[in-house]
């Protein structure tokens, strides 16, 4: 039996980019299983588009990267062609919210170097003169946008990896997966192949081999269907003009885009009622072949776009494609490791796998052979979906993502498929108070507080109707006392007499004492952040650990493998215990009101942990605040929370007690200057050049990054994480936003939000040269914003309130 380094199981474009980038890498004991023939999968009919436009500078910067593999690198290496058309690309609209998304994207194109611009209607007139601009209000245009030929880029792939070593297997069809002690085992119909690592690369069944490895994937495969038109004379007539090729046109409100095929053009609809297949199992033989047209589905998106551009009218139809597209319940690809099995991989659930796919391999490939992905890759790693993201979850947010594949992406959203899959103990108390909920992985979270029945989020990228209810709950913690529940939290048990190594050994920080709490960061061997933890130190050998609820699945992978080698028990008891958090001045009155727990600050001072009797129940109390005020955490088995609320509550009454959510808690938080992990803590930057150096002590230490942590520090390449404080008209900020010095972009807003009680817009956000100062602004909408660095936060720099000691 053969024995290798990596199997990839799918030879369409993601699998083949894995392969070209793993050998390229110098990895090149790599084999390719193919059941079929190389793209005989989705990549076989994709229709090739490119796009640069993104929300998030994860997905631009891989959508820009296979635009470079395949325009440049790719003909380079190999002297042909790929097919690419770098025709550009634009989008229309008639909404002014979507407006306002292009202002956002153009704003973050900014930063990220692949620039889009807004464009007026004369200039959609100029540009696309085959679409009418009536009813119009603007749109955006990007200029490096194009299609490329799939089968020739993935072909194109395989040939250099071929050249490197990579080996490529068709026709063998992968038929079992197994784990053999320290190797996975690979069945195929010729035989089984012993591999170190295996890769789930198979597109639209990537399903069914995830299954075959003994997990369930959430991603569906939904219909999707494109015309291609005859020749069409107003197309050839512009290219007989200009001598070049019209732009890829796409109308979101209406949901189609278009682009040209030789003399005609290629129309694809998007139906707001997406039709999943075959959720239960694509069947194996299913190959390149096309399922028969099924037009009057999307009939009306057809018209539409008729209308828009009356040529389409003037060509026949050549031919329809009508095939799966994989959805994942983001619409995002999975990319990275599987959670909890060892050297096992998803490359898959790509909807947009050719703009992705040259570079997602590249993605995958560093992070297999340097240990962490190569750019914050928290928007497409598959630990992003817990078990709690079962069949009616997967197929519900699928159908919701294709419907909305071109809806508009507002910051804050909350979409309402799949929701409720995991609900707090005090749920039902916080619904029937007003609670707004958002899905924190798969969580329901309260957002903020409606103070009438029935009110619901208005999404925008302005000021909206939760901001007035924002600003009551955070005077309430200010003034008083506020409850949060933070049942949400991921959280984790290390205990046994290895616990002071296991600890030591598990971030930058030193771990607290026993008895206090203590933050850590683990790194990535490149010094960036992989995980945040909140170290409570319940004994020598026992600790509690939480950290961000969407982090649970690879933080306790990190854990895990970070436990090897050390005497230690580790739990994840995210589900079994539940918290409440208790915040402001009078939290303290109002919790003496509740048993004789000594709180004061000699018997339980800032930064502790005790186990102390509340409300008749033995609890862990937590004294830490993420507000910045006065306050615990009781952290209680979920079984005896809503016993715990209702106390807490009844007690609270004389104080004046009241609830707050997730968005005050931004909202204060900021004003500390506390980072978010996620956001503004990733792999991308280190902790020191987040600002965090005082939980940084390398001195006499060894953990994971800790070489290349000093060596990035000691170097010129430095980012500087400031917080900034915003003369913002158009909009609080949000994240995405470009940082801008004497009009150059310089860096990029990774959160932000209006600061209640210090009446100011803020944002932290990374300079690329530290230092910068005078003359920095901030783009939001559109508009740049006279932004100042403050040194200190501007909500009780000196800690006072936390100490509770003024
Ligand atoms: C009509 C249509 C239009 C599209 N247009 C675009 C577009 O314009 N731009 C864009 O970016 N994306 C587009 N897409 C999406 C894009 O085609 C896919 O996201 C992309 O091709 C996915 O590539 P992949 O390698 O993950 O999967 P696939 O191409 O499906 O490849 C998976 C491979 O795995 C193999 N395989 C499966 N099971 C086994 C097994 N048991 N053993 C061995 N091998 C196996 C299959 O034979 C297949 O070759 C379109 C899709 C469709 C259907």
């Amino acid at each position: 039996m053969s024995e290798v380094q990596v199997v990839i199981i799918g030879g369409g474009v993601m699998g083949v980019s894995l392969l070209y980038h793993l050998t390229k890498a110098g990895w090149s004991d790599v084999v390719l299983l193919e059941k079929n023939d190389l793209t005989h999968g989705s990549t076989w009919h994709a229709a090739g588009l490119c796009t640069h436009f993104a929300h998030n500078p994860t997905i631009q910067e891989l959508r820009a990267t296979s635009v470079r593999l395949y325009r440049d690198i790719l003909p380079e290496e190999t002297g042909q062609t790929t097919g690419f058309h770098a025709c550009g690309a634009m989008r229309i609209t008639a909404n002014p919210d979507r407006m306002d998304e292009f202002s956002h994207v153009a704003g973050l194109s900014r930063f990220t170097g692949y620039e889009l611009r807004l464009l007026s209607i004369d200039e959609i007139a100029e540009l696309h003169p085959l679409a009418r601009t009536d009813g119009l209000i603007g749109g955006i245009y990007e200029p490096d946008d194009g299609h490329v030929d799939p089968t020739l880029a993935t072909n194109a792939m395989a040939a250099m990896a071929r050249s490197r070593g990579g080996e490529i297997r068709r026709h063998t069809p992968v038929t079992g997966i197994s784990w053999e002690s320290d190797r996975w085992r690979i069945e195929t119909a010729t035989g089984a192949i012993r591999a170190l690592n295996v890769v789930n690369a198979a597109g639209t069944w990537g399903w069914e081999i995830g299954r075959m490895m003994g997990i369930e994937i959430p991603s569906v495969p939904i219909l999707h269907q494109y015309l291609v038109t005859d020749r069409i004379e107003a197309v050839a007539g512009y290219g007989a003009r200009t001598g070049r090729e019209l732009p890829i046109i796409r109308d979101p409100e209406e949901s189609w885009y278009v682009r040209q095929e030789g003399d005609g053009l290629i129309l694809g609809p998007y139906e707001k009622e997406a039709l999943p297949w075959s959720i239960d199992g694509v069947p194996p033989e299913f190959g390149a072949e096309l399922l028969p047209a099924d037009l009057d589905r999307v009939e009306p998106i057809i018209e539409a776009a008729m209308a828009r551009i009356p040529a389409l009218g003037t060509g026949g139809i050549k031919s329809v494609v009508n095939r799966p597209i994989t959805f994942s319940p983001d619409a995002n690809p999975l990319i990275g490791p599987v959670h909890g099995l060892a050297n096992a991989w998803l490359l898959t659930g790509s909807s947009m796998g050719v703009m992705e796919g040259g570079s997602a391999g590249w993605l995958l490939a560093h992070w297999m052979t340097h240990g962490a992905p190569p750019i914050d890759a928290q928007a497409v790693d598959p630990r992003r979906f817990g078990t709690w993201a079962d069949r009616d979850f997967r197929i519900a947010k699928a159908t919701e993502c294709f419907g909305l594949q071109f809806g508009v992406h507002y910051p804050f959203e909350e979409r309402p498929a799949g929701r409720g899959k995991r609900l707090s103990p005090l749920n039902d108390r916080l619904a029937a108070r007003g609670a707004v909920f958002g899905a924190a992985h798969g969580w329901e979270r309260p957002n903020w507080f409606a103070e009438r029945p029935g009110m619901r989020a208005i999404p925008s990228f302005r000021r909206t109707n939760w901001f007035q209810p924002v600003a009551r709950e955070v005077a309430c913690v200010t003034e008083r006392v506020g409850l949060a529940d933070f049942s949400v939290f991921s959280k984790f048990r290390v205990s046994g007499p290895g616990t002071q190594a296991f600890l030591d050994r598990l971030g930058a920080n030193r771990p607290p004492k026993p008895g206090r709490i203590a933050l850590t960061h683990a790194l990535t061997p490149a010094g960036g952040v992989a995980a945040e933890f909140t170290v409570a130190r319940l004994s020598g050998e026992s600790a509690y650990l939480t950290s961000a609820a969407a982090g649970e699945e690879m933080d306790m992978d990190l854990l895990a493998a970070h436990a090897k080698g050390f005497d230690v028990e580790l739990a994840n008891i995210t589900e079994d215990i539940g918290a409440i958090g208790v915040m402001g001045p009078r939290a303290r009155d109002m919790l003496g009101r509740l048993g004789t727990a000594d709180l004061t600050n000699g018997a339980f001072p800032w930064l502790s942990v005790r186990e102390v009797t509340i409300a008749r129940q033995r609890l862990t109390a937590l004294r830490i605040s993420y507000v910045g005020e006065l306050g615990w955490e009781l952290h209680a088995p979920a079984t005896t929370l809503p016993a715990l609320f209702d106390a807490l509550i009844d007690a609270g009454d004389e104080f004046g007690v009241g609830l707050f959510g997730a968005y005050a808690i931004n909202s204060m938080r900021l004003e500390k200057g506390f980072r978010a992990w996620g956001a503004d803590l990733t792999t991308e930057r280190s902790p020191i050049e987040a600002g965090l150096a005082a939980f940084v002590k390398t001195n006499q230490r060894s953990f994971r990054g800790a070489k290349e942590l000093i060596r990035r520090t000691a170097s010129n390449d430095q980012w500087e994480m400031v917080l900034l404080d915003l003369d913002s008209r158009a909009s609080d900020p949000f994240h995405g936003h470009a940082v801008k010095h004497g009009g150059r972009p310089v860096g990029i807003v990774t959160s932000g939000g209006w600061g209640h009680r210090v009446g100011r817009a803020l944002a932290l956000a990374y300079l690329r040269t530290p230092g910068l100062r005078d003359g920095l602004s901030v783009e939001v909408l559109g508009q740049d914003c006279p932004a100042t660095v403050l040194e200190a936060p501007p909500f009780d720099p000196e800690n006072s309130r936390l100490r509770s000691d003024g």
